[in-house]
């Protein structure tokens, strides 16, 4: 879709030294590649990416996935790091803790409970200088090595830091002098504005230092850097609304500090030649289960072939898809979705598939798609047969047509998939959107709940058509998680793409 200026991809790296990282910036039209590996050659090797304005200004680094189980830290800062810098350095660890990370807990596996903090094994306060793991030795040798001006830590509490003080969830932990306290009045302020309930507010927590043997309290005593651990709450909040939350705090310190220009709500920077396509997964209210994840550990997987990022309500009504080929909405609930969206979001979807961006709805995301809900996007010529959406959860037969078992390269055109209460379809026959076409279909239901028996067999499983310039594919069950079909949304995703 839009191709936007591409003034940073030349600009990466200059101050590690050309040539360090195997090649030249120039080689490459992909912005921010990895620029280096941490611990390299180690089990807790992990990538940093760095951007230097060649601007004189400060240094900021910035860090996320510290503690395992706070994945919104880590995919701000793996947002964050796309941001054209256009003064001083920013350099970014979007996923320091990769182990825990993955295991998605707190503390780094396999390490007894001393060690395991990894956010405890920095230099402490009046000890030597001497970090602890080999983890954490290489991060604070890196990070001592950039004299960084800046470090913020993005981080999440288990709770909201104003209803429960037991968690530091929601709050900015800083130790500021009278020339760094307004940055972080205006972080405060700035993501507070973004927030409607009054319960769940961020909080100021600047009377007492950061904990100690912290990455942020080491800096700030050692190197002289001011500091922040930024914490949002993982409770009952959804990933999108969080990694917002970071993103605005950080963007407004970045921009006050004048190293940056782009809005908060800038996902994507491309340059103009690049084949990469970018795919926008819907993660808001309304977004259940390990779908989503799958989905976009599927599609990273294809290398250079599609960038994923979560993408939530606010983001679309502030026109963040503009920058992407296609937007995902996953499983959940397909009114609670749609109430994310709000109106105006909802108006932006149907703009960027009448643009040319492709859709693909699964299971909620399907229903999300459909013509006859006074909250849908009507961008898909079907409608729901029944009022009654609780079929229940079970494996159904599947039959793909020819033309699709050909093109998504199936086995055969028979085929198992998992089910869990999706839309049950027929043609809406509205005049303002084209006829869909099938491109598999149920051959055994599942009616639990008091629901229609006899509708689902023969019914349109799997469908796709076209809105505007743009494709809408429409998937009633979840072949993303059924083995054997993990390729078929890709499969999808790609026609999507491939509009004249
Ligand atoms: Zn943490």
């Amino acid at each position: 879709m839009k191709a936007v200026g591409s003034l940073i991809f030349g600009l990466v790296l200059t101050f590690f030294g050309e040539g360090a990282f195997g090649q030249s910036p120039q080689q490459k039209a992909v912005p921010f590649h990895k620029t280096g590996i941490l611990a390299e050659g180690t089990e807790w090797e992990t990538p940093f990416f760095a951007s230097d304005s060649g601007v004189e200004g400060p240094t900021v680094i910035i860090t996320g996935g510290m503690h395992g189980n706070e994945p919104a830290g880590a995919e701000a800062a793996d947002q964050i790091r796309h941001w054209p810098v256009v003064k001083g350095k920013i350099i970014v660890i979007p996923k320091v803790n990769q182990l825990a990370l993955a295991a998605e807990q707190r503390r780094i596996p396999k390490f007894g409970n001393e060690l395991s903090d990894l956010n405890r094994n920095f230099p402490k306060t009046g000890t030597p200088d001497e970090a602890r793991t080999e983890l954490g030795k290489a991060v604070w040798a890196f990070v001592k090595k950039q004299k960084p001006d800046w470090v913020l830590d993005l981080h999440e509490g288990f709770a909201i830091n104003r209803q429960n003080s037991k968690s530091v969830g929601s709050s900015i932990l800083c130790h500021p002098n009278a020339q760094t306290k307004p940055h972080f009045e205006q972080a405060l302020a700035v993501v507070n504005a973004s927030i409607d309930d009054p319960q769940k507010l961020f909080q100021l927590k600047s009377e007492t230092m950061t904990v100690n043997g912290s990455l942020v309290r080491a800096s700030m005593e050692r190197l002289g850097a001011v500091g922040a651990i930024l914490e949002t709450t993982y409770a009952d909040q959804p990933i999108a609304v969080r990694i917002r939350q970071h993103r605005l705090m950080v963007h407004r310190i970045l921009r006050n500090l004048g190293m940056i220009e782009n809005g908060p709500d800038q996902l994507v920077f491309r340059s103009s030649n690049e084949t990469t396509r970018y795919v926008a997964v819907f993660q808001d209210v309304g977004v259940g289960g390990t779908g989503p994840e799958k989905i976009r550990q599927k599609l990273e997987a294809m290398e250079g072939t599609f960038e994923t990022r979560i993408i939530g309500g606010a983001e679309i009504r502030n026109g963040s898809l503009d920058d992407f080929d296609a937007v995902i909405f996953p499983g959940g609930s397909g009114s609670k979705q749609a109430a994310a969206l709000k109106e105006s979001g909802r108006e932006e979807v149907r703009d960027f598939v009448s643009d040319g961006g492709a859709y693909v709805g699964v299971c909620a995301g399907c229903y999300l798609a459909c013509e006859n809900f006074s909250w849908g996007l009507k961008i898909l010529d079907a409608k729901t047969l029944s009022s009654k959406w609780a079929r229940g959860r079970a494996t159904l037969d599947l039959e793909f047509s020819n033309e699709a078992t050909a093109e998504l390269k199936l086995d055969s055109k028979k085929a198992k998939v998992l089910y869990v209460n999706g839309p049950v379809m027929g043609p809406a026959n509205s005049e303002l959107i084209p006829d869909f076409e099938t491109v598999a279909t149920f051959k055994t239901e599942t009616a639990k709940n008091g629901s229609p028996k006899g509708i689902q067999i023969d019914s349109p499983a799997i469908l796709r058509g076209t809105y505007g310039k743009g494709r809408v594919v429409g998937i009633s069950p979840h072949p993303e998680q059924t083995d054997g079909l993990r390729d078929v949304l890709p499969g999808l995703l790609e026609w999507g793409l491939s509009a004249p």
